[in-house]
């Protein structure tokens, strides 16, 4: 069998293995980076169907905008990008309306003073107060059941419950109380969510190009079958050549992996996680209802119409819908993203049973429920596809992620299993790849305390720290943009 050595190899090249490779590089470190699919982006680029960027997972969409981690990042790297950030708060879909609240305080409208006064309440004891470590472990329902009658409050049980599966693909008993109350204040802290120009592909597109331009090598159809170690450190990988069948070991002294816990387990055990294996073990679990649904799942519809039927930038909440519990309307912010003249949508739910073909029927209804006959007239679905196994959401819900460190020394976890807390999706991504990077800066340094496998830092250089707590405040009248 072959064998090469580099400096550090990256398994998978989704958005967190190509952004520890661009930071490794900017190292001067020698970087392999593999990925067995035939293109790089994993779940954040898009293919091109029928003119339209069409998306591998994501909604084309950056949750704190311009202002977040994820654009800091970049800032930092020099890797061109815009961001169109929000222009409301969001709009509401509720008792067959859309009604659109450019800040905080339009929510007024939509909930009615009675419930609007029950959310400011809610907002005083989650972020004026310190709750008490029962209550931030508590389910976030539990919580609100506690502290308001849910009973007269439905449209903001509702409201909360829209967020929360548009945002964290969870449903309210899914997440604590805890990581509502982080997530929150890290959304209104940074800012508003924003459009990536040219969608996602556009950004992993432009992140392959620097990596490749800075001298790493990209191995596309290398699936990696196994971690080798010696001694706890890890030492390098044996990979199969996916068109040739050939396997080859490949030696480094650091393996970052952005393939999540699961499968990093499991290929140090020389065994590889199959997708049909993972859904046929998750789907016993949940009728014997043995275990918490571990990871975020969910089903996203694109839909190209010839009429706008959001107008704005932001995230439409559906309050009155079966399953979607809120679209996005991209063109808005780049009309390259689909043909001249037509709106890309994209909707998004939570997957709450077993029968696919039914959880697709409930998100046409809804469709229909949302645009009447605008939606049969002037729209087409391009696609409809479920998010869950090994190709989720969010591979653990949203605060259950694991740490970076792994027992062995020189192995490092980054991606959306690893996020800190309190910070979603691809700017969890991100700060899981700073935060990978305070841990070998201190290694390498010699500063870090504790056993080489699981380092604990004194300082950080890399995590970017969310603004000031004044910031939340721009939200009360608008959504804080750059347009
Ligand atoms: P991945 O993108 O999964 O990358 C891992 C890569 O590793 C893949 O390319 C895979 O092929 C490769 N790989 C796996 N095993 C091996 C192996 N053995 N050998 C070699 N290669 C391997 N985030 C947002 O910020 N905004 C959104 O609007 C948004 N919407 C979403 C909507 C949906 C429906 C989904 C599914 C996700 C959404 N997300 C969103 C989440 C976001 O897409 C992910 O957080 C992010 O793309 C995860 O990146 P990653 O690098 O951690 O993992």
């Amino acid at each position: 069998m072959q064998r090469q050595s580099c400096d550090a190899i990256i398994i998978g090249a989704g958005l967190g293995g190509l952004l520890s490779a661009a930071q490794l590089l900017q190292r001067g470190k020698r970087v392999l980076i593999l990925e067995r699919l035939p293109h790089c982006g994993g779940r954040f680029t898009a293919k091109t169907f029928q003119g339209t960027q069409i998306s591998t997972g994501a909604v084309h969409m950056l949750p704190f905008g311009s202002s977040g981690v994820l654009s800091h990042t970049l800032q930092r790297l020099h890797i061109p990008h815009r961001i169109f950030d929000a222009d409301v708060f969001g709009s509401f879909h509720i008792r067959g309306k859309q009604i659109r609240s450019r800040g905080i305080l339009g929510v007024l409208k939509v909930l009615g003073p009675r419930e609007f006064f029950r959310l400011a309440y809610v907002g005083y004891f989650l972020f004026c107060t310190s709750l008490s470590a029962t209550e931030l472990a508590q389910p976030f329902d539990t919580w609100l059941a506690h502290t308001i009658d849910v009973q007269r409050n439905p449209k903001l049980v509702a409201f909360f419950a829209s967020i929360s599966r548009f945002t964290l693909s969870l449903e309210l008993h899914q997440v604590t109380t805890g990581e509502v109350m982080r997530t929150v204040k890290h959304m209104f802290r940074f800012g508003a969510p924003g459009i990536l120009e040219g969608g996602c592909g556009a950004l992993t597109g432009e992140l392959e190009r620097r990596v490749l331009a800075q001298g790493a090598e990209l191995r596309l159809r290398y699936d990696v079958q196994q971690l080798l170690h010696e001694n706890g450190q890890i030492t390098g990988v044996r990979v199969r050549n996916k068109a040739s069948g050939e396997e080859e070991l490949l030696l480094a002294p650091l393996v970052v992996s952005d393939i999540g816990p699961r499968a990093t387990n499991a290929l140090l055990n020389n065994q590889q996680v199959k997708q049909a294996e993972v859904l046929k073990q998750q789907s016993a679990e949940r009728v014997s209802q043995h275990t918490q649904q571990p990871e975020a799942i969910g089903l996203k519809v694109h839909i190209l119409s010839d009429v706008s039927l959001i107008p704005h930038k932001g995230i439409l909440y559906c309050l009155d819908t079966q399953r979607i519990a809120g679209m996005v309307q991209p063109t808005n912010s780049d009309p390259r993203l689909a043909p001249a003249g037509k709106h890309l949508l994209i909707s998004h739910q939570v997957i709450q049973s077993e029968n696919i073909e039914e959880e697709k029927a409930l998100a046409l209804a809804d469709l229909r429920t949302l645009f009447g006959e605008n939606f049969e007239r002037h729209c087409r679905v391009l696609t409809m596809s479920a998010y869950r196994g090994e190709w989720p959401v969010n591979r653990l819900a949203q605060g259950t992620d694991v740490e970076a460190t792994t027992p062995l020394q020189g192995l490092y976890l980054v991606g959306d299993a690893v996020k800190p807390a309190g910070y979603l999706m691809v700017e969890g991504v991100a700060q899981s790849v700073n935060q990978f990077l305070d841990l070998l800066d201190a290694v390498e340094q010699g500063q870090a305390e504790g056993s080489l496998g699981a380092p604990r830092i004194r300082q950080t250089h890399n995590v970017i720290s969310p603004p000031s707590r004044l910031n939340a405040l721009r939200w009360l009248w608008e959504a804080p943009g750059n347009s």
